[in-house]
């Protein structure tokens, strides 16, 4: 029989390093779901501030929100936020091509085939028509309108101010219990015996101690790197990119529901439209372009008033070796950054704060659930980062060093596999609950320029007619859902101001 009386103490201190997107994205679901079984403090400092940038968000933010029980419109109101259908991608496969990656579907899947079979058999036979003709959201993205549907039916996420997201969940997090410190972490203090982490001390001399410390300060990785030396994964040969300046303008017209990625020679440009404010900014390789060459550029892009001064930010594309090392998990850019390509380091927020949630220890710290999460921590990066780079090794462009650079890179055997099969059979598929799903890969993969040699001879089972039938009835529902939707900007302000 187990003794009671010797058992080890619960775990209940949490400390939170970091007030960021990140920070506050843990400090309020773990508030939320754990309720008074912990304790939560979170440390930030004003005076070094958050990266102020990230705009552009995936559709699993939507069921975060929901976990949390955030009421839609009032988020949307606070964050500023738009509704978000998909990338427009210019000038990557070619310097004047353009593709859409949406969220949703495209088409109807037979279980045996992808839509992209039956599209491409069509396609042999003589019929013209886009694929994109049968994606709901991207026909809607394209023509500037957007409305929730019935059934979810319509796949979205959002672009929002992320310091505003941010403080609207401090508040939140702020209701359900969580302590905020202000104050500049000086140091971080280990344990002598365990080498654990025991607490952060203060530049006021404050010292903050607890069980489970979040590693929420940034590029800086103040706790799993600075003091656990958790090691970095640099993937820059992959993702070459390495610096950005972000910078602000007045709306100029009714925001669209879509992000815009421009491709340049050496990088590309962003346009993430809010509700009282657009975001650009220009992300590049320092190897081929510089510092002043780029904001020159940028600022010869923008429209509308500027608001902010230049963001200058520098990164390495990479992953934290150990995302959770001993009694440390970093969350946020302190665990890794692969350039908002994809929009995709908010999503991984998400995922380490509900994995945590999921692993949360009793007592000790398992072993096990450290290499768990580590593991699966890792294997979404991993994915992400395939996609990434397949944007830039899959294109016709050779008009600069950059270009060529990336089109004569070796990719990573995962990418290879994906790529060869896709050109070779037409058939992708999902592995493991990655996060981007078939629609995602043959969008981005017919858009850079793949054309697949074969398809599924299942799609010529169809006779001619039927074929055709089974097109133009998908053709027609899109059309006719997206000619019975509202404007994006007229439904964002009555969705605002009538909730
Ligand atoms: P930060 O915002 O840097 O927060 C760090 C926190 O730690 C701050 O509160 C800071 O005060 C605190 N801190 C640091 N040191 C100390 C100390 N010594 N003492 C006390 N406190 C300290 N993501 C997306 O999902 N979509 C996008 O479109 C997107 N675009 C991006 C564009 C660029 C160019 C970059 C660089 C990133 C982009 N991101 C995007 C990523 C996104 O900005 C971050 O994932 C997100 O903001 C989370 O940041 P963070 O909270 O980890 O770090």
């Amino acid at each position: 029989m187990t003794d009671h009386r010797i058992r080890r103490p619960l775990l209940r201190r949490i400390v939170v390093a970091g007030g960021g997107t990140a920070g506050w994205m843990a400090a309020a679901a773990i508030a939320r779901t754990m309720g008074r079984t912990v304790e939560v403090t979170l440390v930030e400092s004003e005076a070094i501030g958050t990266v102020g940038v990230g705009e552009s968000t995936i559709p699993p933010l939507v069921t975060y929100n929901r976990l949390l029980g955030i009421d839609e419109a009032e988020f949307m109101r606070a964050t500023q936020a738009t509704f978000k259908l998909g990338i427009r991608f210019d000038g990557w496969k070619t310097p004047d091509s353009s593709y859409f990656h949406s969220f949703g579907t495209t088409g109807k899947d037979h279980w045996s085939a992808g839509f992209q079979h039956f599209w491409l058999h069509a396609r042999a036979e003589g019929d013209t028509r886009p694929y994109d003709d049968y994606c709901l959201e991207l026909r809607a993205a394209e023509a500037g309108k957007f409305a929730h549907l019935p059934g979810d039916r319509i796949n979205y996420a959002y672009q929002l101010d992320s310091s505003l997201y941010a403080a609207f969940l401090r508040r939140m997090a702020e209701g359900d219990g969580v302590r905020r410190v202000e104050g500049k972490i000086a140091a971080v203090e280990l344990d002598g015996e365990s080498g654990d982490v025991a607490a952060l001390t203060l530049e006021s001399g404050a010292r903050i101690a607890g069980d489970l410390f979040l590693d929420c300060t940034g590029f800086r990785a103040l706790l799993i790197e600075g003091a656990l030396h958790a090691g970095y994964d640099d993937w820059t040969h992959w993702l070459p990119c390495d610096s950005a300046i972000a910078v602000q303008t007045a709306n100029v017209g009714p925001p669209v529901p879509f992000t815009r990625a421009t491709a340049h020679d050496a990088g590309w440009q962003w346009r993430i439209p809010l509700q009282h404010r657009t975001g650009n900014g220009i992300v590049w390789c320092s190897r081929y372009l510089s510092r002043e060459a780029a904001l020159a550029r940028l600022m010869g892009d923008v429209v509308g008033d500027v608001l902010t001064q230049p963001n200058h930010l520098s990164f390495k594309a990479g992953a934290r070796r150990r995302q959770w090392h001993r009694n440390v998990v970093a969350i946020g850019l302190a665990g890794g950054f692969m350039e908002p390509l994809e929009s995709t380091s908010i999503h991984l927020i998400q995922r380490a704060v509900i994995r945590l949630i999921r692993m949360m220890p009793l007592r000790d710290i398992s072993p096990r659930d450290v290499a768990e999460f580590n593991d699966q921590q890792m294997q979404d990066m991993e994915q992400i980062r395939d996609f990434l780079v397949l944007h830039y090794h899959v294109t016709y462009r050779r008009d600069s060093p950059f270009w060529r650079q990336c089109a004569a890179m070796d990719v990573p055997d995962t990418l290879r596999q994906k790529i060869e099969l896709f050109s070779e059979t037409g058939r992708v598929f999902r592995r493991n609950e990655e996060l981007f799903a078939e629609n995602s890969w043959v969008q981005v993969m017919m858009g850079q320029g793949i054309v697949p040699r074969a398809w599924h001879p299942v799609a010529a089972k169809l006779r001619e007619a039927e074929l055709e039938r089974f097109l133009s009835g998908l053709r027609d529902d899109v059309a006719s859902t997206v000619a019975g939707l509202p404007a994006h900007g007229d439904y964002v302000a009555h969705y605002c101001g009538a909730a």
